[in-house]
């Protein structure tokens, strides 16, 4: 809840511009969102005025925070709905919605240019990048999940110069191009307009020093390696799984968190059991003596050959159902889906005398049944 409630504007008066109708001071009115056009000019105006670098009274970060939110709503159609449906709840609740942005990321990509004095952009942490790693599995090692060695090559801290990219022993000097800023001014066209933009110094990448590189990583303060990893592969994943490893990505600059390792499966198909879901689909051929008859077949399933009843009367294209023959469920592997048999029922193209000569007494049989029904 914020304190300077005094500050928002009343109901029946507009859009409050100290928030933009966004906190719960002015909740009670009509949530003027839609109606606010994607106004880039008052919101500039505004974020410039309580931006921490500009504005040092207390509560104007979080004014400024308010402000950023309130524009990546705005110009993002799907949020605004959601957002005039259900206020703020709904944004948190959406899925894919977990929270807003780091406002400061969506200010400074559209507004670097006021970022002078204050925050320094130099020297900042970066976070390195996320890595993937592709996978394939066969058909049981997916179901059942399965421990893999898997060798990944990604960017770790350089022991030679401690990830600083500076040679040991040498000291850095003032960068030429931007004086020791980090920063140069250019102008830039952008479609808001033309801008004055400072852009972070492409000389020194905005350390607003020029050190001698260290040999060994070449001045990025990372190398590549490979290093394997072992992977527990929970059973029931499936082809497009992804996998996280947290941490295990490529490592960050001047500090900066480690991006996450995911590894994307993908599963070889067997060539009877086909899987659908938690479900596997298997084809069984019987004859059309033993479809009538009933009998027992050996069936393949993901536990090896199983007995499988066919009942007297089967027919053609049943589907019997070997329950809890199929995938375990992902993260509850003691649940399982089942293994669904299609029953398909061969007919003979050709018949010996005997055979014919039997099947039609079963045709008169028949006949004399359907006569003697009908009396
Ligand atoms: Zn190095
Ligand atoms: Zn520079």
């Amino acid at each position: 809840m914020r304190q300077d409630v005094a500050k928002h504007a009343k109901v029946g008066q507009g859009r409050c511009q100290a928030c933009l109708g966004r906190c719960k001071a002015c909740r009670g009115r009509p949530r003027t969102l839609t109606s606010m056009p994607k106004d880039v000019a008052t919101y500039r105006k505004l974020a410039r005025s309580y931006h921490p670098d500009v504005n040092k009274e207390p509560g104007a970060e979080q004014k400024f925070k308010d402000i950023s939110n309130a524009y990546e709503v705005l110009s993002d159609d799907e949020k605004r709905s959601l957002y005039d449906r259900y206020g703020e709840a709904g944004l948190k609740a959406g899925p894919g919605f977990n929270d807003f942005s780091n406002p400061f990321d969506l200010f400074e990509s559209l507004f670097e240019g006021i970022n002078q004095g204050g925050r320094p952009s130099r020297n900042r942490a970066v976070d390195g990048q996320d890595e993937y790693y592709n996978l394939v599995l066969n058909f049981k090692e997916a179901v059942f999940g399965v421990e893999k060695e898997i060798e990944i090559s990604r960017l770790e801290s350089c022991g030679t110069c401690n990830g600083s990219g500076a040679k040991p022993g040498t000291n850095p000097s003032k960068c030429s191009t931007c004086g020791g800023q980090g920063q140069v001014v250019s102008s830039a066209r952008t479609p808001l307009g033309v801008f004055q933009q400072v852009m972070t110094c492409s000389s020194c990448g905005g350390t607003g020093e020029i050190s001698t590189p260290c040999n060994t990583c070449s001045g990025d303060g990372r190398v590549r390696r490979t290093k394997r990893i072992s992977l527990k592969v929970p059973a029931g994943v499936d082809s497009g799984s992804r996998l996280r490893v947290r941490n295990e990505g490529n490592a960050g600059r001047r500090g900066g968190a480690p991006g996450d390792l995911f590894v994307i499966i993908e599963v070889m198909p067997d060539p009877v059991l086909k899987r659908d879901d938690t479900n596997i689909l298997y084809t069984c051929k019987v004859s059309y003596i033993d479809a009538i008859l009933g009998t027992t077949i050996k069936v393949p399933t993901v536990d090896g050959v199983v007995d499988l009843k066919i009942p007297a009367g089967t027919q053609p294209n049943t589907t019997l159902v070997m329950a809890k023959k199929g995938v375990p469920l992902l993260n509850k592997s003691n649940m399982r889906g089942d293994q669904l048999v299609r029953v398909q029922i061969e007919i003979p193209k050709r018949l010996s005398s005997d055979e014919r000569k039997l099947i039609e007494e079963l045709a008169d049989l028949s006949k004399g049944k359907t006569a003697s029904s009908r009396r």
